[in-house]
C-alpha cells in the first residue's frame, strides 16, 4: 500500500461552496486562488441546496480550520488520554488500599518480575484472554504493579459517586473517572456473530483485509445510500431504522438478532435481517456507527471502508476515539436525531460529494496510520508503565493469584 502523505485541510474546497451559498466572490476570500481549487468544483451545487446546507459547510470550515494533526510517532495521537485519565492520580499518587477498596469492581491483575498474574476466575474468560495477550506482550519491559481490570461494559467509577479508585474500563463517559484501556476485542473477546463465530478479534487481520479493500475501493462505485446493520442494544439506533423503512432509496438500515433476541420486538416489530461482514458495509457511501451498551468496536472498522462514517452521538468513548475529530474524519450526529435530521444529514451528504469524500479519505487515514496494532501494544505499555509510576507502595507477590502464561 502506497505510504499517505501528511493530512492537510483542503480548506479551499469547502470555502468556494460556502462562498457560492453566501454569493461571494471568490476573489474576496484570501488563500483560496491556489491551483489546488479548481473552480469547477462550484458548478456542482446548486444555489439552493447550498443555503441549506450552509449550516455543515460552516461547520466543516471550522473544524479544518483547528485542526492540528497528531504526532505519528509512538502512539502520540492517544497519548493525551493516558494524562487525562490518570490526573486525577497526579497529587496523591496509587496507594494499596484505594486499589483493595475497588477490588470488586473487576478482576485483579499484578505484574511482578515480568511475570503476569490473575485472580484464579474470570467473568469473561475470552475477554482476559484478549487483554493477557497485550499484558503478557508489555511485562518484560514493565515495572511491579498491581491493578483491577473490568471486563463488564460499563465503567465502574461514576464521578458523582462520591466513590473512588484506579478501576480500568475499555469505554466510558465524561460522567466516569474509570481509567480507558484498549479493548479485549483488539486481540479476541469480542461480540460473537454467526460471520464471526469466535469473537470480533484479531484486530491486525481485520485492519489488513479492510484496510486493503477500502484503499482499492471506487468512490464512484459506492451505492449512495445510509447503511447499517445491528442489533438493537440502544434504542438510539431506531430513528435510522425506520427512516429506512420509510425511505429505503435513502437508508437500508435493519436490525440483526442478538444473543438477547427473544421476538420481533427486538427487532422493532420486523423479523431480524441477515447478518452482513463489514466487507460488505465498505460497498455503501454512507455508515452509520452508534454505541451500544457502551461504545460498539464497529467504529474503527467502517473507517477502513473509506465511507464516510456518520458517528451517532459522542458521549461513549474508547481510547483511540479523542484523535478522531468531528467534520474531519466523520460526520457527527447527535445522539437524539430524528428521522428528518437524519434525512438532512444524508442529503447535505449526496449533494456534497467531494466534500463528504475527503471526511471518508482522513477517516481511512487516522485508523490505517494511528490505530495499528503497534499502537494499542504501545499504548498499553504506556499506560501501564506510567500507571506504575504513580503507585505509591511496592507490589508484592498475592498467592491467591494464578501465573498466566502465553
Ligand atoms: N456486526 C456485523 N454485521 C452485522 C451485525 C453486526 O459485522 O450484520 C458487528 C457489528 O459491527 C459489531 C458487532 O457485530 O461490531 C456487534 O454488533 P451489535 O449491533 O449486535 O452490537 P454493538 O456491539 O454494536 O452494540
Amino acid at each position: 500500500m502506497p505510504p499517505f502523505s501528511v493530512f492537510k485541510p483542503r480548506l479551499c474546497v469547502i470555502l468556494l461552496v460556502i462562498q457560492h451559498a453566501v454569493h461571494v466572490k471568490p476573489s474576496n476570500v484570501s488563500g483560496n486562488n491556489s491551483p489546488d481549487c479548481p473552480s469547477e468544483k462550484i458548478n456542482k451545487y446548486s444555489k439552493e441546496a447550498n443555503s441549506k446546507y450552509l449550516k455543515y459547510l460552516n461547520l466543516i470550515a471550522d473544524a479544518q480550520r483547528d485542526y492540528k494533526p497528531c504526532n505519528r510517532d509512538r502512539c502520540g495521537c492517544h497519548a493525551s488520554v493516558i494524562s487525562q485519565d490518570l490526573k486525577m492520580f497526579k497529587e496523591k499518587g496509587i496507594s494499596a488500599s484505594s486499589i483493595q477498596s475497588v477490588k470488586a469492581k473487576g478482576t485483579k491483575y499484578q505484574v511482578i518480575n515480568h511475570k503476569v498474574y490473575r485472580e484464579q476466575n474470570c467473568m469473561f474468560p475470552s475477554r482476559c484472554s484478549g487483554i493477557e495477550h497485550f499484558l503478557l506482550e508489555a511485562a518484560p519491559g514493565l515495572p511491579d504493579l498491581e491493578l483491577i481490570i473490568n471486563t463488564r461494559d460499563w465503567p465502574q467509577i461514576p464521578k458523582n459517586y462520591g466513590f473512588f479508585g484506579p478501576v480500568f474500563s475499555f469505554s466510558k463517559t465524561s460522567e466516569y473517572n474509570d481509567i480507558m484501556y484498549p479493548a479485549w476485542a483488539f486481540w479476541e473477546g469480542g461480540p460473537a456473530i454467526s460471520l464471526y463465530p469466535r469473537g470480533i478479534g484479531r484486530w491486525d487481520v481485520h485492519r489488513k483485509e479492510l484496510g486493503k479493500l477500502g484503499n482499492s475501493s471506487k468512490w464512484e462505485e459506492k451505492i449512495p445510500k445510509a447503511f447499517f446493520r445491528g442489533s438493537r442494544t440502544c434504542s438510539e439506533r431506531d430513528a435510522l431504522i425506520l427512516l429506512s423503512r420509510e425511505k429505503p432509496e435513502l437508508a437500508d438500515a435493519q436490525y440483526t438478532k442478538n444473543q438477547a433476541w427473544k421476538s420481533e420486538a427486538d427487532t422493532l416489530h420486523v423479523a431480524p435481517a441477515q447478518e452482513v461482514s463489514f466487507e460488505e458495509h465498505c460497498q455503501y457511501k454512507y455508515l452509520f456507527n452508534f454505541r451500544g451498551v457502551a461504545a460498539s468496536f464497529r467504529l474503527k472498522h467502517i473507517l477502513l471502508c473509506k465511507s464516510v462514517v456518520f458517528h451517532v452521538g459522542n458521549e461513549w468513548q474508547e481510547f483511540f476515539y479523542p484523535a478522531l475529530k468531528p467534520w474531519i474524519h466523520y460526520i457527527p450526529v447527535d445522539s437524539s436525531a430524528s428521522k428528518e435530521q437524519l434525512q438532512e444529514l444524508i442529503e447535505f451528504a449526496s449533494h456534497h460529494d467531494d466534500v463528504v469524500r475527503e471526511i471518508a479519505e482522513n477517516g481511512y487515514k487516522m485508523i490505517w496510520n494511528h490505530l495499528r496494532m503497534k499502537d494499542v501494544s504501545c499504548y498499553w505499555r504506556k499506560l501501564l508503565k506510567k500507571y506504575a509510576s504513580l503507585q505509591t507502595f511496592k507490589p508484592s507477590r498475592d498467592e491467591m493469584l494464578v501465573e498466566i502464561k502465553g
